[in-house]
């Protein structure tokens, strides 16, 4: 490591480097490796290096760009040192290096969401090694590290003919995807991710090492469950049910975008109707004329009728069955698809992109909706689609247990572009605010969709996201659990932005 900083006061207590392997075992595979007394605390970065057995870099390091890295390009991390967890150990050395240099901590699994970018005063924690996952077919659930992405929990699971509730993209982080709250392709049929969420292992400001549990620590959990992530601790492990699901009838239906307002209209006929085993969504998509993008798409603009049926395959042929004699589409990818595939039903880029989205909940629908998805999209434009989700169903099912509050409305309405340069970004940007502006009679009351937003929107959003009596109970979680605000690059639980 290159220019380690020299000790700046405190104290370090040398533990050896075969104690902080044991230290650093697995949590999934071996929680009593981790002692929760343990109080290491290091000030120099060379003695952080040698304690922790992943990386420890800062500027100028070799690694350091590609480690700090975000999957949304549009998003840099340049914090004064970033660690790459091998375990658990590590997350509870750096986050205890941090607070005693005064340093703030941010927490990156994917960089898919990210909500502050860590800066000089930060250390960044990594969590991407924490990937083990260990199925229990017996009570249904996955215990996952804390930097693990759905796709391997999705296709340990499947193994068990068991899903998770992992949104559209199985490569985003389990973690931030589901503190945030997470809407994916079952959530009509088996709620909302957060309240799948059985037990959270969680590395605290102090450095302490707790699982809390609606049962143990149960504030904590509530806090955590609905604020996105890293506003109170870095989790380590957590543990969710998993749902009896191997086999959708899932895909999309494509029409010439001409007949967009007419999709629209059958669209809120046909989900007035749908059972909850259906969760869908109307989608207005340019397909980048990009070689990444398949040649039939490539280029073309499309109104879109996707989802998934989580019920028997033959009532969702015959829910899907009214849509084809109604119009018959340029495209139909609707079949019987075995869950692990669901991915195929969005799409959604997987490697690396520069992009921004704005996502809010709806309480009504109207014409008024089609003709802003329209106007959003219009080109020359830098929108690549906006999506209106069916809420509803399970989603709606209170949960005492968790921070999560926006259960009442019934639609999700989300906005995404591309951002290559910054004149897209600024014109991105008008067109959000003017989308959100004339939808304004349509928002719901609690508008804020936290997973559908990064950065400072995600930020100002909290104050939209939560009625103000669970604003003051984050805030107490927040004075209780990280007093000295060490976890401040995420939403703001004390303060938020109005
Ligand atoms: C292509 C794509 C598809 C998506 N599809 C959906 C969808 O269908 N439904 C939906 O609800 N959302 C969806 N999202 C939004 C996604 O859920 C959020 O962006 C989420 O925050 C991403 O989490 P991450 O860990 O992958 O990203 P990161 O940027 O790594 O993290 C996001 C936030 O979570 C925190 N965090 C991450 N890991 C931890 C941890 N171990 N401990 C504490 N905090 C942590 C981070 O500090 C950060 O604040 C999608 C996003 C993309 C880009």
């Amino acid at each position: 490591m290159a220019g380690a900083v020299r000790p700046t006061g405190g104290w370090w207590r040398p533990v050896g480097r075969a104690q902080a392997r044991t230290l650093a075992g697995d949590a999934v595979a071996d929680r009593k490796s981790t002692r929760e007394d343990a109080v290491t605390i290091t000030t120099s970065l060379d003695d952080l290096a040698a304690i922790c057995e992943g990386r420890v870099l800062q500027a100028g390091d070799d690694g350091y760009d590609e480690v700090c890295a975000c999957w949304n390009l549009a998003w840099t991390h340049r914090p004064a040192v970033v660690v790459q967890a091998a375990g658990e150990a590590d997350v509870v050395y750096a986050v205890r290096h941090a607070a005693a240099r005064g340093w703030a901590v941010a927490v990156q699994t994917t960089g898919h969401g990210v909500t502050v970018p860590a800066d000089e005063h930060s250390l960044l924690l990594v969590t991407g090694a924490l990937d083990r996952v260990r199925i229990d077919p017996v009570s249904r659930t996955a215990a996952i590290g804390g930097g693990i992405t759905w796709t391997s929990v999705l296709a340990a699971a499947q193994e068990q003919q068991l899903a998770p509730l992992l949104g559209s993209a199985p490569h985003v982080g389990a973690v931030g995807y589901s503190l945030g709250g997470g809407f994916g392709w079952l959530a009509r049929a088996y709620g909302l991710a957060v309240d799948s969420i059985r037990s959270l292992r969680v590395v605290l400001a102090d450095g302490r090492v707790i699982t809390t549990s609606p049962q143990d620590e149960p504030e904590l959990f509530w806090a955590m469950c609905g604020t996105t992530g890293s506003a109170l601790g870095v989790v380590v492990e957590m543990t969710v049910a998993l749902h009896p699901v191997d086999q959708v009838y899932g895909g999309d239906l494509f029409y010439a975008l001409p007949d967009a307002r007419e999709v629209f209209e059958f669209y809120g006929d046909w989900i007035n109707r749908a059972p909850s085993e259906l969760t869908s969504a109307f989608n207005i998509t340019a397909f980048p004329p990009l070689e990444m993008v398949p040649e039939p798409l490539r280029g073309q603009t499309f109104a879109i009728v996707r989802g998934c049926f989580a019920g028997e395959m033959e009532a969702g042929r015959e829910l899907v069955d009214q849509w084809r004699s109604w119009r018959t589409p340029l495209m139909d990818t609707w079949a019987p698809m075995p869950f692990s595939q669901v991915a195929q039903i969005s799409m959604d880029p997987v490697d690396p992109v520069p992009a921004a989205s704005s996502g809010r909940w709806l309480a009504t629908l109207g014409p008024q909706v089609p003709e802003v998805m329209l106007e959003a999209i219009a080109g020359p434009s830098p929108m690549l689609f906006a999506e209106v989700r069916h809420a509803g169903g399970a989603i709606r099912r209170d949960n005492p247990a968790v921070s999560f509050a926006a259960r009442d409305a019934r639609y999700c309405l989300e906005l995404v572009g591309m951002i290559p340069s910054a004149e897209a970004d600024a014109e991105l940007e008008r067109r959000f605010e003017h989308a959100w502006r004339r939808l304004a009679p349509h928002l719901s009351d609690l508008c804020g969709y936290l997973n559908f937003a990064e950065g400072t929107e995600r930020v100002q959003l909290a104050a939209r996201a939560f009625p103000a009596e669970t604003q003051a109970r984050l805030a107490a979680a927040k004075r209780r659990y990280d007093p000295d605000d060490v976890f401040r690059h995420s939403i703001s639980l004390t303060a938020p932005v109005r």
